[in-house]
């Protein structure tokens, strides 16, 4: 088979009831593979099947979190496929199957993806869980998965007749360990069973690393002896200048060492990831969401009407400034509506839509800081005595070992007691691609706020963009380049034009002044008292952010820049 590209992702979100994602990483993989499909790019993806998913999230009286496995049924959206491969691990024989999706595009063409699974009655009850929790259990069980994503996927993929894939596209450092495989077999072609430095140079022009976080604990690294003991392979200490970093396999050192083309996902994650890795070449592209995906109803409905090629071409959005205004306010008020419905049904709230409404859903992780809103519950409620009342719908799972999350989550939704009658919270459980749907459409503003230059790129703001709801930010990731003051949405805190952190002795105060004054002095008056010109702001998210940071215009630049180099 010609398939010339394949993308490599431990999550990757294809139907939102296969829980094989966790959240942003799942959600861009997915949207990428659906933007290959729609451009009919040859190319096939591999991921893991995680059968168990990666957590249900229910939230107690107290706030606190609890989790439990989120299994799903796989025989629904997944034909099982007859090959079978079998990888090495700490000297066990672990017997590997594959099932796949079919990602159809609009114009029909299908890219298939590969879901790895290790359930098989061959294998020892411990290797049947290897492919069953996303992000669960310890570092050896994730350095085994790694093994079965890199190592089988690349076996798999030969198994399954791809033997002309020009590009492996590592999506994050999860499945570095397949330039392992692909240096073996530059080894075995030329009959030789150590790596010469012309293999590297052949496995270097076959793969390329997309990098996702600033964050070093989002890069995975494995001591020396289990690396060697589970791979079953000495050659790693005597290639150590390749394999490792600091002494440890280091999967984000592997993929840089051995990449042709690297990139991070935003223009500014771009700069700091060259900082972090001075010694390589970085580029960035920035990331996009895939706009069908993420349209709501409404939105679907009206650019069908004004724009009919907006799916095929989505540069074409910026056409949303000949839609009648009242028309997008219209399809804004829809999407609210349903929303807030819903919202009520399932929480027992009186959420109203005629009240400014805030949405903060992702991830609960230390920098995110879900609580800045909360930084001064007094000033909040004097802004929402003075200016309006205020909503405000959260959402997000804390990682189950990060009990840093799950304390702000807590604090997010101890907060409530201490607001005044003028303002509205409610936490949803479980959040997750329909959730994100319905929130990033459905509220007003949509609200970020990371401590920088944590966030690499965030796509959220990206997909609320689409439906006519601007961004209230910290001006990190993506909001750097979106975000024109005013026109777009609105800045929080500072520009900053070093490459660290905004100087300020406490940047979380700093910024949480910011965030107020902005809802008191700009965006809460322009909702309350001048309806057209928030609508304009409306409208300009779409025309210039909706229209651009898509999958689309993402693939279009992998292929010029990353995979055609
Ligand atoms: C889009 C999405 C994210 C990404 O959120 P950011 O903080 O903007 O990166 C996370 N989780 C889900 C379910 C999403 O749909």
């Amino acid at each position: 088979m010609s398939v010339r590209f394949a993308y490599f992702s431990m999550e990757i979100a294809l139907a939102p009831s296969m829980r094989t994602y966790s959240g942003g990483l799942g959600m861009l993989s997915g949207d990428t593979v659906r933007g290959f499909a729609d451009l009919g790019l040859s190319a096939v993806g591999i991921t893991l099947l995680h059968r168990k998913g990666y957590f249900c999230q229910y939230i107690d009286e107290t706030g606190w979190q609890h989790g439990e496995p989120d299994s799903w049924n796989i025989e629904q959206y997944l034909t099982e496929q007859e090959k079978r491969i079998q990888v090495t691990i700490a000297g066990r024989t672990v017997h590997v199957r594959a099932w796949e999706y079919r990602v159809k595009g609009i114009t029909g063409r299908v890219v298939p993806v590969y879901l790895l699974d290790t359930d098989l009655q061959e294998n020892s009850d411990y290797d049947r869980t290897l492919t069953d929790h996303l992000y669960g259990g310890d570092l050896y069980y994730r350095l085994c998965q790694e093994i079965v994503l890199g190592i089988g996927g690349v076996r798999m993929l030969r198994a399954l007749g791809y033997e002309e894939i020009t590009r492996f596209h590592m999506n994050e450092g999860h499945s570095a360990l397949l330039t392992m495989e692909l240096l073996d077999e530059q080894g075995q072609k030329s009959e030789r069973t150590s790596f010469s430095n012309e293999d590297i140079a052949a496995v270097r022009k076959l793969c390329v690393f997309t990098t996702h976080t600033p964050v070093p604990a989002g890069h995975d690294k494995f001591p020396l002896d289990m690396a060697i003991q589970t791979l079953g392979r000495q050659d790693i200490r005597d290639m150590c200048d390749v394999f490792c970093y600091k002494g440890e396999l280091n999967m984000t050192y592997l993929a840089l060492n051995l990449s042709d083309r690297i990139n991070g996902v935003a223009k500014r994650h771009g700069q700091i990831s060259q900082q972090m890795f001075p010694n390589y070449d970085i580029d960035s592209i920035t990331n996009g969401v895939h706009v069908r995906t993420w349209a709501a109803k409404p939105f679907v409905a009206l650019f069908d009407e004004y724009i009919p090629d907006w799916c095929e071409d989505n540069f074409s959005l910026r056409y949303v400034l000949r839609i009648p205004a009242s028309k997008i306010r219209a399809a804004h008020e829809e999407a609210k509506r349903n929303l807030i419905t819903w919202v009520n049904s399932q929480m027992n709230t009186s959420l109203r839509t005629d009240v400014f409404t805030l949405g903060f859903a992702r991830r609960a992780t230390p920098y995110k800081r879900a609580d800045l809103l909360m930084h001064d519950l007094d000033r909040l409620n004097a802004i929402a005595g003075e200016v309006g009342e205020i909503q405000v719908i959260y959402g997000g799972k804390a990682h189950p070992h990060d009990h840093q999350g799950k304390e702000q989550i807590k604090r997010v939704i101890q907060s409530n007691k201490r607001f005044s009658d003028r303002i509205h919270l409610v936490y949803l459980p479980n959040y997750d691609w329909e959730l994100g749907a319905l929130i990033t459409a459905g509220v007003d503003v949509w609200l970020n706020t990371p401590l920088p230059p944590n966030e690499a790129s965030g796509t959220s703001g990206m997909k609320a963009a689409i439906n006519g709801v601007p961004s209230l930010s910290i001006l990190d990731g993506w909001w750097l380049e979106g975000c024109i003051e005013n026109r777009t949405g609105w800045a929080i805190g500072d520009r900053y034009d070093q490459l660290s952190s905004p100087v300020s002795a406490d940047p979380t105060a700093h910024d949480a002044d910011s965030l107020y004054n902005k809802l008191e002095n700009v965006v809460m008056p322009l909702y309350y008292n001048d309806p057209e010109g928030f609508l304009e702001v409306m409208i300009n998210a779409i025309a210039l952010n909706g229209s651009f940071f898509t999958a689309q215009r993402m693939v279009l630049q992998y292929i010029s820049r990353v995979y055609f180099r």
